[in-house]
């Protein structure tokens, strides 16, 4: 009787968001001004940002501008967890392996530090 090995199923790890990208998948307030493009004042609450209280939240294009987009980092917990909650309702896979739901876990970690 042949013994017949099996080989190892192809690595399945699904590759999520980034931390970077998650921060993509915050939501922006529908106005912001000059300052808030240019990551001087949080794009959520308006504070005004230090290089120490200041979270990233990656350039992307707004309108017909590239945009700086930060926040301080009580906002980024703030609209992390809301909107781990909201994704959380439709997702079926946060109880186990869901990958946006462990990005934006990242960022509340990272915002709560
Ligand atoms: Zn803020
Ligand atoms: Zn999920």
């Amino acid at each position: 009787m042949a013994h017949h090995t099996t080989p190892p199923a192809a690595g399945t790890v699904s590759i999520g968001p980034s931390t970077a990208d998650a921060y993509r998948l915050l939501p922006l307030p529908e106005t912001l001004t000059g300052p808030h493009l240019d990551g001087h004042v949080c794009v959520w609450g308006g504070e005004t940002l230090t290089p120490h209280t200041a979270v990233d939240l990656g350039s992307r294009r707004i309108g017909d501008r590239r945009a700086f987009p930060r926040a301080c980092r009580g906002c980024t917990a703030k609209v992390a967890m809301l909107g781990l909650q909201i994704h959380g309702r439709d997702c079926d896979d946060c109880d186990g392996d869901c990958a946006v739901g462990r990005a934006l876990g990242r960022i509340i970690r990272a915002a709560t530090r």
